[in-house]
């Protein structure tokens, strides 16, 4: 994908921000973040949390900065990290003041933990000194209790405002150096803060349905925030908040990004059918097996899994490669040229190998490297097998709905 062109959809601009070497806002690439599970303290076990994030296409990483032992691990793992680290801060101003003395690329605050006005602008002072950027991070779930009660509980606006006041505290101290979030566990809700928001300011946004839960109701929660979000050209930065291994975060905020053609795709893009009535295989094992063989591999291709010949090879024909499914054998197709017939045991094995192939050579080498007649004749054979075994009805719908209008009508 060499002449990568990222989709904009009317991207509203923003501000460009540095978190360390990676841009935020204006027209930067979204980037993905995550947050370590680790006790900071622990230096080894969070550096080797960061570099896994990292393989797995995540672009900043927050650890938390929870006591003076995490700040001392931050001064360790800052200078050792792949990518720029963000200290996370609830409580303690001083905490904030120590993640910066330990180096940290960026902080965040949730303006509903740390509420007193002099210890804002002594954290902003200090940030503004030494370039390093401040998320407003406000959370619906620790919304300062004297909006919660103005605005009459836990609203778009309440949380809008709670970001607005942090925001003025900054301008006091002269500080702008900000990207912001208003997250909330209520997808309506979290899409109607940020439109709000994005109203309002020219900030950078950091978009992510906090406390979204465990998989896959926690990816179902936070797509649909942030997809909506990010289709309306609103946001700049993503996280998604899963109760999984932070890894899942990861992956998950990278594949969003490659699927809305926001990012360059670094990953194979696994397509597969349903299955139905028609599949010579167990599609879903094949799929999941396909999926695990590929998971670690950096190829940027298109890759189908079909359960059948007769109409497999057709649907996926945009696919860089795919291989469906018949009479015991599996066809391998390349921008839907038949190129191989392999033996279903050796379906997966083959996929990977080819599409090796095709990533350092290409589609038409592949399609050249062999003599795709002889694949398309047995791929033809196996078609009309099929049809002939199974018919153009492999559903059974016709003899259906017979049955279904003869049981209306009393028959
Ligand atoms: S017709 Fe073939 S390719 Fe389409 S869903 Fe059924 S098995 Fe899969």
């Amino acid at each position: 994908m060499a002449n990568f062109e990222p989709r904009k959809y009317s991207r509203k601009k923003t501000r460009q921000i540095s978190v360390g070497k990676v841009a935020v806002g204006g027209d930067a690439p979204i980037s993905v973040q995550s947050m370590t599970i680790t006790k900071t303290a622990d230096v080894d076990a969070t550096l080797q949390q960061i570099y896994a994030l990292a393989a797995a296409g995540c672009d900043i990483v927050r650890c938390t900065c929870n006591d003076i032992a995490a700040a001392e691990g931050l001064a360790k793992i800052v200078p050792r990290s792949p990518v720029p680290i963000i200290a996370d801060i609830h409580h303690q101003y001083r905490m904030a003041l120590a993640a910066l003395e330990a180096g940290v690329h960026g902080l965040r605050l949730n303006p509903g933990n740390i509420r007193k006005p002099e210890h804002i602008k002594a954290v902003a002072t200090e940030a503004r000194d030494r370039g390093v950027p401040i998320r407003i991070g406000v959370n619906g779930g620790s919304l300062d209790p004297a909006l919660y009660d103005k605005h009459g509980g836990l609203t778009a606006a309440a949380m809008v405002e709670s970001a607005q006041q942090e925001l003025r505290f900054f301008e006091e101290v002269d500080f702008d150096l900000v990207k912001i979030s208003v997250k909330a566990s209520n997808v309506p809700l979290m899409v109607d803060a940020y439109r709000m928001l994005s109203r309002v300011t020219d900030f950078p946004l950091h978009l992510g349905v906090t406390e979204a839960g465990p998989l896959p109701g926690g990816l179902i929660k936070a797509t649909a925030g942030i997809s909506t979000l990010l289709l309306e050209g609103i946001g700049d930065t993503i996280r998604y908040s899963l109760t999984a291994d932070p890894v899942e975060e990861a992956r998950a905020g990278r594949q969003l990004l490659e699927s809305l053609g926001l990012r360059e795709r670094k990953n194979v893009d696994l397509i597969a059918c349903p299955s139905c009535g028609r599949a010579e295989v167990d599609v879903i094992a094949i799929a999941q097996e396909a999926q695990s063989a590929f998971a670690d591999k950096k190829l940027p291709l298109q890759i189908a899994v079909m359960g059948c010949v007769v109409n497999g090879p057709g649907e996926a024909r945009e696919a860089d490669l795919g291989i469906a499914a018949g009479h015991k054998r599996g066809h391998l197709f390349v921008k839907g040229r038949n190129v191989a017939v392999v033996p279903e045991s050796e379906m997966v094995d083959a996929l990977v190998e080819w599409a090796t192939f095709i990533h350092e050579h290409g589609t038409e080498a592949a399609i050249k490297r062999v003599d795709t007649t002889l694949a398309e004749r047995e791929a033809a054979k196996d078609r009309s097998v099929a049809l002939a075994e199974k018919g153009d009805d492999a559903n059974h719908d016709t003899e259906k709905i017979v049955e279904i209008r003869r049981t209306v009508a009393g028959e």
